[in-house]
């Protein structure tokens, strides 16, 4: 891939991370320790960490949350409404028999309501567990029962998918519904619930090694499943958030993401607000005009996005920004998929500042590797490991290879928030790891300076005429080209080379499918990669198969091509 680096030489804010050689050297963990609120005999809460901390500092009237609805009504809520709220809630669940370690799901959109009782149910020791709003009866069926959830958080609307399910799902004492008050057998009001239940609330003392949330994976590579976090995953949260996202006190931070999603809990919950910041959430789904919008009203100073969406808004035109003023932002980072290079050098012409890519997994926790404001971006790169992250390429038997060489992305067990357990799975946690590395399913290189480099996930790199060829390669030499927007790369077996690479690309406004369009394309890629790097067969789509996470689901593609059966598709956007 090209050398291409973007220096920064004039950062607007300090970063907090100022030197990140000198820190990855001489970092430890422990020394985290000091930036968390901790109980006596080293007990720890993450939501007391995330909010009651600032509530009962000077942050108490600060604004934690911007809340805005899809139809556009705006809400604000201090630190201290955040904590009276969530320590009601705690109580109306306590109210309601809950224990330590019992499973306690949130089937919401991005209400306020979400957030107050993800707190709640952590300061009472339960497990939270989250869900995209969009999820139909299969998919919550799969959750609620894998994780024998014992209270489901929903509205009156969503609740009708809960009920088709019901019966199976012995468990499930009880359904609170945030928008009744009127309420049937088994249900709960929260708004009435709410009125009475006090707002003082005994926190759970938990043990940093308690569990404190679970998600179920996206599923993009197969059956989601149910990984568990600690509370002391907060400690990485944290500190990720403050040096990553560049976390200050007078910043307007906006993640876009889901709380069904681990990034819309670790950066939309926990780790953010540890850092005191005062956050936006939009409930509304993606729309250009609405987002720029967004970042005017708010003056929204770090934005932490997905590529998909960076996609979107590069399609919707370089004039589109040009209308809204967008003069707050000073960083901006994106994580979920590849970042292309394209994207990058796009957002230096429209907001003068690139995006920063960083790199985890559900598994991971928090932020993983990364590319940091203090250190120069080589687009396409994720970045270095942050520190305290052991990362290396290694190969199937767990031995690191050289630099520059294709192999197993892999990292050192025993970072902060790393996963404690794939729920009532032992042997799936044990397949994660081989010798002394945890095998992160993902092909990268890392470079002579430390940078690593995506190439795919294990199960999408294709092998053609004896080479290996990276999904991520070709499909950034094709959104290199203003005619595309979108592209997945997929491996077609073939019975000379093994496979064959086929893209899939969805057109920009203007361009037209043609068999003339699809030789242009392939010449194009033809001079960007190595020879048998270029995609011999070309379908056009309108839209490509993605997660409600936003990314491009290759397994589904090949599928599709080949007719066999698509498996998991429960975190498919629209299908
Ligand atoms: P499942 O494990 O169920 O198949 P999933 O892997 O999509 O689902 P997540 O944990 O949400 O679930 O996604 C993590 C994966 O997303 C990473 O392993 C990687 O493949 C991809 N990913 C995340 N961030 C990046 C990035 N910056 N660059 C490249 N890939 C990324
Ligand atoms: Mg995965």
């Amino acid at each position: 891939m090209s050398e291409e680096i973007i220096e920064k030489k004039e950062l607007r804010v300090k970063p907090n991370l100022e030197d990140y050689e000198k820190t990855y050297r001489e970092f430890k963990w422990e020394d985290v320790h000091k930036e968390i609120s901790w109980f006596e005999n080293g007990k720890l809460n993450a939501a007391y960490n995330a909010v009651d901390r600032h509530a009962e500092s000077w942050r108490d009237n600060k604004v934690a949350l911007y809340w805005e609805s899809k139809e556009g009504e705006s809400r604000k809520f201090t630190f201290l409404d955040l904590k009276n709220l969530s320590n009601k809630f705690a109580n109306v669940l306590k109210k309601y028999g809950t224990k330590k370690r019992d499973r306690i799901f949130i089937f919401l959109p991005r209400v306020p309501e979400l957030y107050v009782s993800f707190l709640g149910i952590l300061k009472t020791g339960a497990i939270a567990g989250t869900l995209f709003s969009a999820f139909g009866p299969k998919a919550l069926e799969d959750r609620l029962k894998d994780s024998e959830a014992r209270i489901l958080i929903t509205n009156s609307e969503l609740k009708e998918r809960v009920y088709e399910i019901k019966k199976d799902l012995p468990d499930l004492e009880y359904i609170i519904l945030v928008d009744e008050e009127e309420v049937d057998d088994g249900e709960i009001s929260y708004i009435k619930e709410m009125k009475d239940a006090p707002r003082e609330f005994d926190i759970e003392k938990t043990d940093p090694e308690d569990y404190a949330f679970m998600l179920y994976t996206s599923g993009t590579t197969g059956k989601p499943k149910g990984v568990i976090h600690a509370h002391y995953a907060i400690i990485q949260e944290h500190i990720t958030a403050k040096w990553i996202l560049d976390m200050h006190d007078e910043d307007i931070y906006w993640c876009t993401a889901d709380p069904g999603w681990v990034t819309g809990i670790s950066y939309e919950i926990l780790g953010s607000w540890s850092n005191g910041v005062s956050s936006v959430i939009y409930e509304g789904r993606f729309n250009p005009e609405k987002w720029y919008s967004i970042i005017e009203k708010y003056q929204v100073s770090i934005w932490y996005t997905a590529p998909t969406a960076i996609r979107m808004l590069m399609a919707a035109g370089d004039d589109l920004p040009k209308k809204y003023d967008l003069s707050s932002l000073r960083h901006m980072c994106s994580v979920g998929e590849p970042l292309n290079p394209e994207p990058i050098r796009w957002s230096m012409r429209v907001f003068g500042i690139p995006f920063h890519d960083n790199w985890w997994q559900t598994e991971g926790g928090g932020i993983l590797i990364a590319n940091y404001p203090c250190m120069p971006i080589k687009p396409g790169s994720m970045g270095k490991p942050f520190p305290g992250i052991k990362a290396a390429i290694v190969d199937d038997n767990g031995n690191e290879i050289p630099v520059g060489k294709e192999g197993n992305l892999a990292l050192k067990p025993g970072w902060p928030s790393m996963m404690r357990e794939i729920w009532k799975n032992p042997e799936k946690y044990k397949s994660y790891f081989t010798g002394n590395w945890y095998i992160s399913g993902d092909r990268a290189r890392m470079d002579k300076d430390g940078y690593f480099w995506f190439i795919g996930r294990s199960d999408d790199v294709i092998k053609t005429a004896g080479e290996r060829v990276g999904p991520f390669e070709v499909e950034s030499a094709l959104v290199e080209h203003p005619g595309i927007v979108e592209a997945g790369v997929i491996g077609k077996p073939d019975p000379i080379r093994g496979e064959i690479i086929k893209a899939f690309v969805v057109l920009a406004k203007g361009y037209e499918p043609s068999e003339e369009f699809k030789k242009e394309i392939k010449d194009f890629i033809k001079k960007r990669l190595a020879g048998h790097a270029y995609p011999k067969e070309i379908e056009f789509r309108k839209k490509l198969p993605k997660t409600r996470s936003g990314k491009i689901m290759r397994r589904i593609l090949k599928a599709e091509e080949l007719g066999l059966p698509i498996g998991d598709t429960s975190t498919l956007e629209e299908f």
